[in-house]
This record gives structure tokens, sequence and C-alpha cells, in this order.
């Protein structure tokens, strides 16, 4: 399986302000004092391999939208954050306007930073395209036409060419997407949300975000690391760091690296992926609670080490 992340970031889409970019250059610029960078060749592998990431790079903005290719012709996206333009964009560069695609959604929730992508998705105009929107709550359809209704929007659902279904799952049962076996699980979270298991050809990718794990409660504790085992690729909420998460933002409906670490590890996970980070976190406070996230990983490592990234927009793992 192919994961691609297209939209990273919690709550509110972020931009890097002109005192951001001003920071990284200059930054770059005295780290490049001494260097010979006379070809762009030499100034892309000086960037890559000599900068920081936070400094070289961007995790970016977009909200939650990861893309997971199961090798067949129809595409499927783990939620409608605004990653998602990015990725209509890219489908359409690919097939051209006329090609028709089948898009099946795997919904967490619909809080407006899973779906206010979907407006924005220029497949969802052409005729012919068929999405098909998989979730556990039952008012999706109506989340998504309320987004698009006057005087929140211009362009009304109904003047969307694409075809809609709204497929309803039931938590804990698989059922066969795009190729692949999916089990939602319900998660605490204001409004519940859903993770999803998806499973082929004996690897697995989890799909788990706004989730607050209770570590005090055994029985919950159990589930959430029956539905992680083994899996190749966690993709976790880890909104906050875990000074903030057992302070002021308890109860948030988020969770942190230190839980996202030990769930993992109890799971035999192979690679845990900080994903939905808070909108609040500059590059370097992200890129620093990837570094904790990793010390602590390295500390408390069992018989099978743990690998660790943060989700950046752009990441692509292969599973
Ligand atoms: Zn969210
Ligand atoms: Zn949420």
């Amino acid at each position: 399986m192919r994961v691609v992340f297209w939209g990273t970031r919690g709550s509110i889409p972020v931009a890097l302000s002109a005192e951001e970019v001003s920071y990284k250059i200059r930054t770059a610029l005295l780290a490049a004092r001494g260097w010979m960078l006379d070809d762009d060749e030499k100034i892309r592998a000086f960037v890559e391999s000599h900068l920081p990431f936070a400094v070289g790079q961007s995790y970016g903005g977009d909200t939650s939208c990861v893309q997971v290719d199961c090798g067949g012709p129809e595409y499927m996206v783990c939620d409608l954050g605004t990653g998602l333009r990015n990725f209509g964009t890219e489908v359409i560069a690919r097939h051209g306007p006329r090609v028709a695609n089948t898009f099946h959604v795997l919904l967490s929730h619909p809080h407006w930073d899973h779906i206010m992508g979907l407006p924005f998705f220029t497949p969802a105009y052409i005729p012919g395209n068929r999405i098909i929107v998989h979730g556990c709550h039952a008012d999706i359809e109506q989340a998504l036409r309320t987004q698009n209704a006057a005087p929140h929007f211009p362009v009304d659902f109904s003047q969307l060419r694409a075809s809609f279904e709204f497929d309803r799952l039931e938590p804990d049962r698989p059922v066969e997407i795009a190729g692949c076996r999916v089990t939602p699980k319900k998660q605490l979270h204001s409004g519940d949300s859903y993770g999803y298991r998806i499973e082929r050809g004996g690897k697995t990718v989890v799909y788990s975000t706004d989730s607050e794990h209770r570590m005090d409660d055994p029985a919950e504790v159990e589930e959430i690391v029956a539905f992680f085992r083994a899996a190749d690729l966690v993709i976790f909420d880890a909104m906050y760091s875990l000074a903030e998460s057992v302070s002021v933002k308890e109860d948030w409906g988020h969770s942190s690296n230190v839980v996202a670490v030990e769930l993992s590890q109890m799971a035999g996970a192979r690679h845990l992926c900080l994903f939905h980070h808070e909108p609040a976190y500059d590059d370097a406070l992200i890129a620093s609670v990837l570094a904790e996230t990793v010390r602590l990983e390295k500390i408390t490592r069992g018989e099978r080490p743990l690998r660790i990234s943060a989700a950046y927009d752009g990441l692509v793992i292969e599973v």
C-alpha cells in the first residue's frame, strides 16, 4: 500500500507567515556560509541533507486528508480536509478532466476540519465521477449539504456534478472497499469519531485521528491495542505534547505523543506517524515534539523498535 499525506494539520488550516519564511531563509543562509553552492543540484543536496527539516522545508498547513492507495483503479482517501484540494488537482493532472474516477472516502467524523476541502475538490464538479462517502455517523450527508448551502458557500450541493453515495458503516464490522479490508472503530471524541484499520495483502495501515485515549481505562486500552495490533503504519492524533495533554487540554478530545508511543508499542506496531498537528505549533515546535517522541521510544523500547515520524503535507510512505 502507498500512503500519501495531503493534509496533516488539526482543527484549522494554517500558512507560514512572512516572518516565518524570512526566519527560515536567514537561518539557511547563515548555515550555508563557507559552502560552495553554485548550482541547483548542490543547493538541493545542501537543503535536504544539511538543514533541519523545520528550516529547509515545512510540515505544511492543510487539514486532514490521507490517500491510501490499495493498488486498484479506485481512489481511497481518509477525510475531506483542505488537503483534498491538492489531491483533486493531482488526479486531474494525471488523468485529464474527462476521465471518470471513483473516489472512496473514509470519514472519521464530520467536524469542520475534516470536511472543509470538499467544496474545493474539482472532481466533485465533473459529471461521471463517483464519490462514495463511507462512515459510521448518521448525519454525514446532511453535514456535507449544510456546508455547501447558502449563506456558507455559493455553490449548492445539488449543483455538484459528480454522483454521491453515502454508505453507513458499522463499528467493528469489516467491509471491502477499493480492494482493501476496512474496519471502523469508535473513538472517544466530541460527537464520536471513527478510526479505520485498512488491510491488504498482509499489510495494515491504521488511520486514527481525533481520538482521546484514556490510559486509565484498561478495557479501552485493550480495545485500542487490538485495533492497532501489528500494524505496519499507525497514523495517530498526537495533537498535544504530554505537558499540554495532562494539564490545560485534558478532555479536549485529542491525544499526546506519549500515549501514541505507549499504545503503538503495546500493539507491536512498526511505524508511528504523528498526525493532526496543533495549528498553533510552528515547524520548529513540531520538530521538537518529534525529537522528544523519538527519544521516548529509545528509552522505552522493547524487543522491536518502533519507527517514528511526523506527517507533513506531501509525505509519501510505502507500506
Ligand atoms: Zn480534527
Ligand atoms: Zn474533531
